[in-house]
């Protein structure tokens, strides 16, 4: 069964299709005409991985998967959470970002985050949530360079290795995306 993703980033694309359990498959939206950026203006992860759900739904009427995730930061109260690919500039730029984040937890003790991935889906005109949290801390130094994002500084509760050292195999097992997509693989194999 084809799902259209409310993406075209295939770095996401062939991570959630190696956790997706089969007959399910997502497609990328280019290959339903969707070629521009989604807007993403809200103030939540649930509205704006809605809106982007919507979004496509509109455009093709075919079932729809969006998602959304943020790094939420407990001394920050949540921050960068929802603007966290744009929490240094525009540019979506990893380093600047993780910069950023090692500058504002200067004077922390405090270093749990989590992040928190909420995945919309649109399954015969319904609208669904799922949501996969994974614990964690912000270590004070990059380490590795595997994965993207935050990973280089995300050390997850009882790892030795930070998310940008683990194979991504290991990565795909225990993360917060994984997480959510197995909440969706339960639903939809009940459902189909
Ligand atoms: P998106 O909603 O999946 O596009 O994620 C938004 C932003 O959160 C990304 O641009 C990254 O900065 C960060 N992010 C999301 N997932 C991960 C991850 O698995 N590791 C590190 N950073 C992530």
């Amino acid at each position: 069964m084809d799902i259209i993703i409310a993406s075209n980033n295939s770095h996401k694309i062939k991570e959630i299709n190696a956790v997706l359990q089969e007959p399910v498959r997502l497609i990328p939206m280019s290959e339903a005409g969707i070629n521009e950026d989604i807007p993403e203006n809200a103030k939540t992860l649930e509205e704006n991985a809605l809106e982007k759900a919507r979004y496509v739904h509109r455009r093709t009427g075919l079932n729809v998967f969006a998602d959304d995730t943020g790094l939420e930061v407990v001394a920050l109260n949540g921050a960068p959470g929802v603007h966290s690919a744009r929490y240094a500039g525009q540019d979506k730029n990893s380093d600047n970002n993780i910069d950023k984040l090692l500058r504002e937890l200067e004077s922390y003790e405090n270093r749990k985050a989590r992040f928190r991935t909420v995945i919309a889906l649109i399954l015969n005109n319904e609208e669904y949530l799922f949501e996969g949290i994974i614990n964690g801390r912000i270590i004070t130094e990059k380490r590795g360079d595997k994965g993207f994002g935050y990973d280089p500084v995300f050390l997850p509760d009882n790892e030795d290795c930070t998310f940008a050292e683990m194979p991504a195999e290991r990565k795909n097992m225990i993360s917060h995306r994984a997480n959510a997509i197995q909440k969706l693989n339960d639903f939809l194999s009940s459902r189909l």
